[in-house]
Parts: C-alpha cells; structure tokens; sequence
C-alpha cells in the first residue's frame, strides 16, 4: 500500500480513540461538567475491542498464540463481538459460551462474525456444569492449542485499560477530570482506568454502577460476599454474581445500584435528549449520575466523565421495543412511552 493514502489496514486499527462528547440536555441545570465517552465508536462498537486487541495481542507477543488457533471466551455478547471481530482478522477460531439472557441480535451478530456460539442457562450458580464458565472451561481443556480469554479474571482486562480508555480520558480532559462514572460487570473499564487516572491525580473521585441483584456494592463496602444480595435481572454486561478478580475494589470509591427500570428509561431519555443512541449499560451509568448528583456528589467545580460502554442497535428488541418494555411492566404512571409512530 502506498504509504501516502490515508487508508487503514484492517479495522483493529480503529480501536480505541473514542470521542469524549459534552452532554448538554440530560444534565441541564446541574451544577458541574458531564462528558460522555462514547465507546460505540469502536469498530466492535464497544469497550471490548480495546480488551479483545490487548489481550489477544499479549498471547501472540508471549508466543502463546500461534495461527490456527482457537480463542475461547464467556461473554455477555460484547467481548465475544470483538473477540469474533479480531480472531476474524488474526486468522483464529473463536468459540464463545454466552448467557442465555443475551439479547437475540447480540447472539446474531457472533455467529455473523463466524464464531462457534453455546448459549447457557443465566440462572444457574457459576460452578453448575452448564454455567458459561463451566462450558468454557470444559471446551478449554478439551481443545489442544486453545486460549481462554477469562475477562473477569484477567490482569491483561485491567492493563488494556489502563493503557488505553486511562490515558485518553487524562488527556482530552487535559488532566481536568475530577470524577469518574462507569459502569462495573468484569469491573476491567473502571479499575484500569481508575488505576491510570489515580496515578496522574490521587484526588479523582472514582464512582461505580453497579445493579440491584448483583454483589458487587455490597462486597465493595464489606469485603464480604453476600449471596442474599444475589437475584435475577435484566440488565446485561452489569453487575455480577461473584466476586471478579479483574475488579480492583481498592480503586474504586464508591458504588451505585441502578435498577433494571430506571436504566432502560435513563437509555431512551439520553438518545432524546442528546441524539445519542446508546445500550442498556450507558442507560444505567446516566442514572448513576443522576443519583450521585442526588446525594451531592458534584458541585460546580466538577469535570465528570462517564462511560457509555456499547451501541442501542445491540438492544432493538429489548428498551428499544415498546412491547418488550410494556411486558417488563415499566410504563407505569411515571414512566410513559414517548415514541411516536403515526399510521399513514
Ligand atoms: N456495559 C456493557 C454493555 C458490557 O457488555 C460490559 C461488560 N460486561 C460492561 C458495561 C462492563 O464493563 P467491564 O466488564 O469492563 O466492567
């Protein structure tokens, strides 16, 4: 390739680099600054392309990935697009254990991309044989020459972050951040980026989201995990059921229940207000905002950068959908549908 045309050789030279966008409407009359980062804007259209690349790229570097290979992950869709997306590239098999609370597209979306998929029962305990896990775990031993990603125990979650979403946020804020808002489900985004942000300025307020039914805000505040905290809910890719090693609980400072409701209609308000057609997690990471700006978290000195972790396409026939919020009984007095659709 001439080296003067402005062309990329692949897309993986696209991940990473996101816009940091200025939120104008949904914060109105709050005191402070709120950006977003808008994470769609990764070639897999989500954070995970930044981990699928680093973590992949790491194997290869330490020669343990040879071409040929397979790549085997546990993903609630969006570290199982990219791992699809780079494996496509890199010339590897991609054999990906997903939750069966997956939304349809995302499971679509895998397969389009040529990856082996199993989908596993959500709401069995982790170390029942058919969790998604145990699947990968099996697959793992049985498959000669395979690599299992593991991205919720994984140090290499954290560095990719640490490396990447860190130092960009420090710099397109030119070290202005004073809080940081993100959602945590392996909890790689906000501990890498917490990491690097805390190194530049010890001061930055690091704020977790996590979700009601998950054990993450509890064992954050007691060290100790509660499995009463555990139930089912509806939000994918937020919150977890054990303890991940790929959190670094010592980086960040607090954390937020969102509830399932709350974080769908937070989504549909945002790409309202702001024309930003975001998932179910940056709905979720919105509402955070809103309730630690309840609490006084933010005055009018704060430069407040939130992550939206993934893309609304992937959520057509969940929040997106009248009907599927009508059947999850969130329209309620509070909350009415405000889409408009006129029969001609
Ligand atoms: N939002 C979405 C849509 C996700 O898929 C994930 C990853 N599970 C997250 C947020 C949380 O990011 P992390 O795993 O880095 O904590």
């Amino acid at each position: 390739m001439r080296e003067d045309l402005k062309v990329y050789d692949n897309v993986l030279q696209l991940v990473g680099n996101t816009p940091l966008i200025h939120l104008n409407k949904i914060t109105e009359g709050y005191k402070g600054q709120y950006f977003a980062k808008i994470e769609a804007f990764n070639p897999g259209h989500s954070s995970k392309d930044r981990i699928a690349l680093h973590i992949i790229e790491e194997a290869e570097r330490k020669g343990i990935l040879k071409p040929g290979d397979t790549i085997i992950e546990t993903t609630s869709g969006n570290t199982g697009f990219s791992i699809a997306m780079v494996s496509c590239i890199k010339g590897y098999e991609c054999i990906l254990a997903v939750s069966s609370k997956s939304s349809k597209d995302k499971i679509d979306m895998l397969k389009t991309m040529g990856a082996k998929v199993y989908v596993c029962p959500a709401n069995v305990p982790a170390d029942d044989p058919r969790s998604y896990y145990e699947v990968a775990k099996r697959l793992h031993k049985e498959i000669k020459g395979s690599v299992y990603i593991n991205q919720y125990f994984n140090e290499l979650n954290i560095d990719a972050h640490f490396h990447s979403t860190g130092p960009e946020i420090w710099k397109q804020t030119e070290g202005k951040i004073t809080h940081l808002v993100a959602c945590s489900g392996t909890g790689g985004t906000i501990s890498g980026t917490a990491r690097f942000l805390k190194q530049q300025n010890s001061d930055i307020k690091i704020l977790g989201i996590d979700a009601f039914g998950s054990v993450l805000k509890k064992y954050h505040e007691t060290r100790k995990f509660d499995k009463e905290e555990i139930y089912p809910y509806r939000i994918e890719g937020l919150g977890k059921n054990l303890i991940p090693t790929a959190t670094d609980f010592d980086a960040i400072d607090k954390f937020s229940k969102v509830t399932d409701e709350d974080a769908a209609h937070t989504a549909r308000e945002i790409a309202k207000t702001e024309g930003l057609f975001v998932g179910y997690t940056s709905g979720a990471a919105m509402q955070g905002l809103k309730q630690y700006y309840e609490e006084g978290e933010f005055d009018e000195n704060s430069n407040v950068v939130l992550i939206f972790p993934d893309h609304g396409s992937r959520y057509m026939s969940k929040i997106y959908s009248d009907d599927w919020m009508n059947e999850q009984g969130f329209f309620d007095t509070q909350h009415e549908s405000t889409s408009q659709s006129i029969e001609v």
